[in-house]
Parts: structure tokens; sequence; C-alpha cells
């Protein structure tokens, strides 16, 4: 079977610093600082092409950096010290590179399955079987306590835990590699002890998943985020 949220690994970035234009592999520095770039300044505006935009600023971004999203999904980060003008105008230099690879995308989409609420029920109770057993295994180590286990069909996360203690999962971490999953897992599971991306928290997981910096670095080609 071929799902979208597995498929579309291959994420188009173009990257511009003074000495040279390069195409390349999207390299955010880490999900936590994806949620701390959120945190800091972002916003969405439409080109007038009418494609729509998220432009953030980022404490630690060194250059101006486009990236297009399997989804569609255009962002625009700017180091600290670029104005939103030079961002603007970056932008329309590369609309048609951005246009290019929207188009490619919805080519590409076009031959997917798209997931609907039917398989989402269909497929829920098995994800929260093995989503539950893989969360009693890893908390073997951890001993942490939990409230509630979720099944969810959300768009834009794999996981996520709240402050009472109850974990979330996203049930198409049923078709993800049994690693990936893991991988969720633990970090999810690892929030009852931390709610943050400290280092603390990165210690944590790694006592369960020491390959994480690769499993993660594969995980943000996918669109869809942890938190
Ligand atoms: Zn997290």
């Amino acid at each position: 079977m071929s799902f979208w949220v597995i498929d579309n690994i291959f994420i188009s970035t173009f990257t511009i610093c003074s000495t040279a234009l390069q195409l390349c592999v999207m390299s955010f520095a880490t999900i936590g600082s994806i949620s701390k770039s959120i945190y800091y300044r972002s916003m969405v505006e439409k080109n007038e092409d009418g494609f729509e935009y998220t432009i953030k600023k980022h404490k630690s971004a060194k250059h101006m950096r486009l990236s297009v999203y399997p989804t569609g999904r255009v962002v625009l980060t700017l180091p600290y010290y670029v104005p939103k003008y030079a961002g603007k105008k970056y932008l329309e230099e590369k609309k048609d590179w951005v246009l290019m690879h929207i188009e490619n995308y919805k080519k590409k989409k076009g031959n997917k399955k798209e997931l609907t609420r039917t398989d989402y029920l269909k497929h829920r109770e098995e994800a929260r079987k093995i989503i539950t057993e893989r969360v009693e295994y890893f908390n073997q180590f951890y001993n942490f306590s939990y409230k509630r286990i979720s099944i969810k069909d959300t768009k834009t996360m794999w996981g996520s835990c709240s402050a009472k203690g109850n974990l979330n999962f996203n049930y198409k971490l049923l078709f993800m590699t049994p690693e990936h999953r893991d991988y969720v897992v633990v970090h999810e599971l690892c929030h009852l002890k931390e709610l943050n991306h400290s280092k603390c928290f990165w210690d944590l997981v790694r006592k369960q998943v020491p390959d994480m910096e690769r499993i993660k670095k594969e995980l943000r080609k996918i669109d869809v985020v942890l938190e």
C-alpha cells in the first residue's frame, strides 16, 4: 500500500548564502527549533501569484531559506537580522521555482491515495493496539504515569502530550516504519517527564532511541510535526 504520508519524503529547499545558491534537501536544526521558531515569529501571507506562504524569523537561521513541502505548504525562513521586505523580494525572485514545485507535488499527489475518515475509522483500533503495546513496552524503562492514550486523525501532528498526562497519537503511525513509530512513541512518552524540548528531554529520548538524530531527520521530511 502506498500512502502519501510515507511517500512524500522529498522536500525541495532553496538556500541562499553570500557565496552560492544551492538546491538542497531541507535541514532544520531540530524539531525543537521548529517549535521555537513558530513561537518566535510566524505569519501567513499571500503571494500575487496566489500561493500562500508562511514567513518566519528564526534566531539561529544563518541564511534565507525557502521550502516547498509535499502538501504545497511554502515556508520562507529568515535570519533574525533580515527585514521582511528583503525576504519578500527573494521570494518574488524565486516564485517560478516555487510554482514549479507546487505543480510537481500536485501531479505526484494525483497518483496517490488520499486517506479519508473511513480509513481512520477502519484503522483506528489496530493503531491503538500497536501504539499502546509500544507505549507499555518503552514505559517499562521509563516508568512514567500517564492517563489516556488517544488515537486521532490529525493533519499536522504525529503525536502530542498534554500537561494533564494524556498521550495523543496519529493513527497514520500505523503506516510508518516500526523504527519511526517507536521514536514518536518515545518522544511523547518523555514529555510526561519533560514537557519541553530541553537537553534533559533529548537525553531521555536518546536512552531508548540512540539513533534519534537520523530518525528525526527522516521524519522532518514528512510534513507532519511533533509537539
Ligand atoms: Zn515534542
